[in-house]
């Protein structure tokens, strides 16, 4: 199959009848077959794609297609998909088939994309690097020796390796940003509120963002159209109109940037190397094109850490409550009474780093240390916020690293919880500040594995973020 570099060269080649859905799904389903070893799909829902491909296809052919007639598209396992497998990639929903269509899915299915599986993941999204999976460790494409990145870790490896074109993921803290950038794909956050969160397992409500993997901005472009915008479904929703992002991509003119770096991150130790020397060259030469780059200070930068691992658990340990094994999912064979059977089902299903965060976010929450934690968390995340929204007032971008180093080894971190929640330290400002970001992937590090940087702007300027993506993905 010819390697298509947007889904608009997919489709002129489908309207003019030199390829079918059918083969694309085909193809799709052999590349999967291909890179089994690297575990990154819970299933495949082989039967389902070649139907769905066969009634795009006659719609192709009476001129009826949707906006999205051959796309193939893969879900994290986080995404309601109706009469499929959901599991969050735990064992507590065991068995688990979703009953209704997520908004965002429902919204692709209307405009003809094929669903061709459902992606592994950190166990409800709880990660940074997809070990804290039930079903295992996803391996990396470039390397199979290093970690994909998480929690979109599945998703992000589909999308490398081309088992599908496009991938939804989630992103709490960076899951879809910090994967892509350890794969070497482009990974898009959006604003919070952008994007309905109907049918997405709920990790921390008020960070939970869907987000959209991709190898061209045009194709995320045209995704987000579809997917984003109002929904009766949640209220929390913005309902600010959804702009035509993909013909827009290219139809509306950009300017000279004014462009922010943050000094912390530049000079900080733990950044790798060649990260930073990519950041400083790309920054030279947005200059020599003609944008303003200025350095700026952020000291709240450090505090986004601690503010989103209070706020986010608190907030899991309140969702995750639900799963207690009496309505649905994994239930304990050993229990006594009603005491056990929640004891029992929910210590037997969950893995170790879920049960830390309840366990963590219990505490926060819990009466003595709910004002020392809970209350001042949110306190310093109204002031990121703010001073976020400050710089934007001067500023149409921030560029920074998507994290500290490229993709690490696999086991190289998991003993030491810590270190990985540090591995989220760029990541995590964009959603307790609640604003759209991408990962750019710009080129290897000196052993060959992806190097990616991250781009946040102010609220709602995803189209603005897309531009400037390809501006950076230009450059040499
Ligand atoms: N790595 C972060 C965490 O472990 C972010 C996860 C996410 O965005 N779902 O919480």
């Amino acid at each position: 199959m010819n390697a298509y570099a947007t889904l608009r060269e997919i489709q002129q080649a489908l309207f003019r009848g030199t390829i079918s859905c059918e083969d694309l799904v085909r193809h799709h389903l052999s590349v999967i077959k291909q890179h089994e070893h690297l575990n990154a799909f819970l299933s495949v829902y082989e039967t389902d794609a070649l139907a769905s491909a066969a009634v795009i296809d006659k719609k192709i052919a009476s001129g009826k297609a949707g906006k999205l007639a051959g796309l193939i598209v893969g879900l994290k396992d986080v995404l309601s998909y109706k009469n499929h497998p959901l599991q969050a990639a735990s064992n507590v929903l065991d068995g688990f088939t979703a009953q209704y269509n997520a908004t965002a899915v429902q919204r692709l299915l209307d405009e003809d994309a094929i669903i061709i599986g459902r992606q592994n993941c950190d166990e409800f999204g709880m990660g940074s690097s997809n070990e804290n999976s039930a079903f295992g460790a996803v391996k990396n494409g470039a390397q199979p020796n290093r970690v994909p990145g998480g929690s979109s870790g599945g998703s992000a490896v589909a999308v490398q390796t081309g088992m599908c074109r496009i991938s939804l993921g989630s992103d709490t803290g960076g899951s879809v940003r910090q994967p892509a950038a350890f794969c070497g794909v482009i990974g898009l956050k959006p604003t919070y509120s952008r994007i309905s969160r109907y049918g997405l397992i709920a990790y921390a409500s008020s960070f939970d963002c869907i987000g959209i993997l991709g190898t061209s901005t045009e194709d995320i472009a045209r995704v987000l159209e579809v997917i984003a915008g109002a929904d009766e479904y949640d209220s929390t929703v913005s309902t600010q109109p959804v702009p035509e992002f993909a013909t827009e991509l290219h139809s509306s003119k950009t300017k000279p940037y004014r462009i922010a770096y943050i000094r912390e991150t530049v000079d900080s130790d733990g950044l790798q190397q060649e990260i930073k020397d990519t950041l400083l060259q790309k920054i030279n030469s947005l200059k020599q094109q003609g944008h303003t780059v200025n350095a700026i200070d952020f000291p709240l930068l450090e505090y986004s850490l601690p503010t989103y691992y209070i706020l986010a658990t608190a907030e899991a340990s309140s969702n995750l409550s639900r799963y207690d094994g009496v309505r649905y999912g994994y239930r304990s064979e050993n229990t006594t009474d009603l005491q056990s059977l929640y004891k029992k089902s929910r210590s037997e299903a969950f893995g170790k780093e879920v049960q830390r965060r309840i366990l963590l976010g219990t505490f926060v929450l819990s009466a003595s240390y709910y004002d020392a934690y809970y209350t001042q968390a949110q306190k310093v995340r109204q002031q990121i916020r703010q001073s976020m929204l400050e710089i934007f007032k001067r500023y149409d971008f921030i560029i920074l690293p998507t994290a500290p180093t490229t993709a690490f080894a696999l086991g190289e971190n998991t003993s030491d919880p810590l270190q990985m929640y540090l591995a989220d330290l760029y990541s995590v400002v964009a959603n307790v500040s609640g604003i759209p970001g991408i990962s750019v992937p710009c080129g290897n590090d000196n052993q060959g594995l992806p190097l990616g940087l991250q781009v946040l702007a102010g609220d709602f300027q995803e189209l603005a973020l897309l531009q400037f993506s390809d501006i950076l993905m230009k450059q040499d």
